[in-house]
């Protein structure tokens, strides 16, 4: 049976709702820490990494003792079967660049998580240059039985902003990705960021018109968010880096999702980081309201996701 993609409550395509969509069943993304490093902080790409990475969270080798995965994934059911009643579940490798390791370390990572009977799929966050050759061919086999998810940060597809934040990868290396991940399978994710010193709301739109244009499945969107250890929050601390308001940010992203197919299912909506370590912005509001501040601006507007996407009409779904 069809179903259109926007929730009825929502205004937007939820993630929530794609799955349940697609699996008929509730289904949670449990976050794993697979012990992998980053690239862009070892050298191999570049040193000192993102601009707004949490320094604190990385050990002085790169690398640092996990909890053994199996545990990893156990608790994190556990917990969400309490709170959200959860049925199966999508192993999520999220700390750091999650395709960065040997085709054997990954391959024993993923087939592992994998194993569980509870385990629908994986998904990978990466950079858009480090996904090699061998890591995508083991996706894509992955995904002939099970859900593969792919997010690639890009973060801005400005290259100028790109460099200011020590990305250390262009938009062009992010599209040549998306292309060759495209057709094998494999959901592709893309983060992106709003609220970067100098960037206009029209010029962060722009980017809803080229993920529009791009085989995108999900998106997560959040603010730029200064962490305590980190070269942004000595650069807010400077008054170098104002941080963008609530109201901004909250008009933006619903311009944003006006602007962008239903097809496009929303995984994130805002950023958020422990009370005792987020420098600025503080805008004091628990993670839902933050959300249902964006979600009561569509109300507010009469307006969802997708409306000013030419030849398209409201498919409501009531999953
Ligand atoms: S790519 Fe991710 S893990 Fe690596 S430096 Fe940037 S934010 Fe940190």
């Amino acid at each position: 049976m069809f179903h259109g993609y926007i929730h009825k409550d929502l205004q937007i395509n939820s993630y929530g709702s794609y799955l349940r969509r697609r699996f008929g069943l509730r289904v949670s993304k449990v976050n794993v820490d697979g012990g992998f490093t980053c690239p862009n902080r070892d050298g191999t790409k570049g040193t000192g990494g993102c601009i707004y990475c949490d320094n604190a969270s990385f050990s002085p080798g790169g690398t640092q003792a996990v909890i053994p995965l199996e545990q990893q994934i156990g608790e994190g059911m556990a917990y969400h079967r309490r709170r959200l009643r959860s049925e199966k579940f999508i192993i999520y490798f999220q700390k750091f660049t999650n395709t960065y390791a040997s085709v054997e370390k990954l391959r024993d990572m993923y087939c592992r998580a994998l194993a569980n009977p509870d385990v629908l799929g994986i998904s990978v966050g990466t950079r858009p240059d480090a996904l090699g050759d061998d890591a995508l061919s083991l996706l894509a086999e992955l995904a002939r039985n099970h859900y593969v998810c792919v997010e690639l940060g890009l973060q801005s597809m400005d290259d100028d902003l790109l460099k200011w934040m020590n990305r250390g990868h262009s938009l062009a290396e992010y599209l040549k990705t998306v292309e060759r991940v495209a057709g094998r399978g494999i959901d592709i994710c893309t983060h992106l960021i709003y609220g970067f010193p100098g960037e206009t709301r029209a010029a962060f739109l722009k980017a809803a018109e080229l993920v529009s244009r791009l085989p995108i499945d999900s998106l997560k969107i959040h603010q730029l968010h200064a962490v305590r250890g980190t070269r942004l929050a000595e650069l807010y601390e400077k008054g170098q880096y104002q941080p963008v308001s609530r109201e901004e940010y909250t008009a933006t992203v619903c311009d944003f999702l006006e602007r962008i197919p239903a097809t496009i299912a929303i995984q994130r909506l805002y950023g958020s980081a422990p009370l005792d370590l987020l420098v600025a912005p503080r805008w004091e509001l628990k993670n839902n309201q933050m959300w249902y501040a964006i979600i009561n601006e569509l109300g507010r507007r009469g307006t969802w996701q997708g409306c000013g996407v030419p030849g398209v009409s409201r498919q409501v779904s009531n999953l």
